[in-house]
């Protein structure tokens, strides 16, 4: 480890120290306090630079699922299977101002597509919309490029958390989508797809290697291989940023100003493009579904090493 990468780690471990306690300052959902990641008091950040290297600190063995980060294959998917235009036949392109399952928007402007594919509605149109003939060949195809994106050939999804996704309220957002024609296909050939993608678990390094992937345009930073298209991924960061963040997102780009997406496992993925690719992990939500802590580490990388997207540097 040379000088610089000393520093940095050095710094990481005081934020992770600092934030330790914040990371339990607020709720885990049920169900994922249930099943997964068995140490729930897991504090953790990874940065990967596009040269290929990283830096981690905290408990950066322990393994959560991805939840709605995994959102970004679907996505990615049905964009190289049928091309921009036809995927937003079936989801729009704008922010939400409601919680990640909601209905309302739709429901209200009649036979609306979902708002967005970083909502659980519009994700679940895309687990449809992506080419496949079976849940399982499609999610053979996004444990593929999750394995691509992450580096790690073995990666795989948890049982118990897949179990325990299978909700109501999930069912409803495919039966109603279908019923206004935005998904073609059975509810046994998309929903495991969904709850699979959402249960897949990886390590803060693991998220990191993922984000690098993002913020070098596609390419892998160890390999050089490109694993998505660049039009592709400018996609994605742009729904990170408008999106990803749920209805905190646009509090979240003028804070920190880092694409990003966050899952209910209390982990966000974070691109700076050119630059840099992070993974952070706390526990505990706020009231918009985010990790607490991981806004906060987030918002101190960013301030340290000054890398809002939008800022002068
Ligand atoms: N498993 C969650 C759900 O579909 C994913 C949501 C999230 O991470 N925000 O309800």
């Amino acid at each position: 480890m040379n000088t610089m990468q000393k520093d940095i780690l050095s710094y990481l471990e005081k934020i992770i120290e600092e934030e330790k306690e914040v990371a339990r300052s607020g709720e885990i959902p049920d169900y994922i306090e249930a099943v997964d990641n068995d140490d729930h008091g897991a504090v953790s950040v990874a940065l990967t630079s596009i040269d290929g290297t990283t830096v981690r600190a905290g408990d950066y063995e322990g393994r959560f699922s991805l939840q709605s980060i995994a959102k970004l294959f679907p996505l990615a998917l049905a964009l190289m299977d049928h091309g921009s235009e036809e995927v937003f036949k079936y989801t729009g392109k704008a922010p939400t101002g409601n919680v990640y399952h909601s209905l309302i928007q739709m429901e209200m402007q009649e036979k609306e597509k979902p708002l967005n594919p970083m909502v659980n509605s519009g994700a679940i149109v895309m687990c449809g919309l992506m080419k496949g003939t079976s849940a399982d060949e499609k999610f053979e195809r996004i444990l593929t490029l999750a394995r691509e994106l992450t580096g790690n050939k073995e990666l795989t999804y948890n049982e118990k958390v897949y179990q325990a996704e299978n909700q109501d309220l999930n069912r409803s957002l495919f039966y109603y989508n279908r019923h206004n024609g935005y998904i073609e296909g059975e509810f046994e050939d998309v929903m495991p797809v969904y709850w699979k993608m959402t249960s897949i678990e990886v390590t803060i390094e693991e998220l990191s290697n993922m984000a690098a992937v993002i913020a070098n345009y596609g390419t892998c930073v160890q390999s050089g291989k490109e694993l998505l298209p660049p039009d592709v991924v400018t996609t994605l960061k742009s729904f990170m940023v408008t999106c990803g963040m749920y209805d905190e997102s646009g509090a979240f780009a003028v804070e920190v100003g880092i694409p990003a997406k966050s899952g209910v496992s209390g982990s966000i993925i974070a691109a700076i493009p050119g630059k840099l690719g992070i993974g952070v992990m706390g526990p505990d939500l706020n009231k918009y579904s985010n990790s607490i802590a991981g806004i906060r580490m987030l918002k101190k990388i960013s301030d340290k090493w000054q890398l809002s997207i939008f800022s002068k540097n």
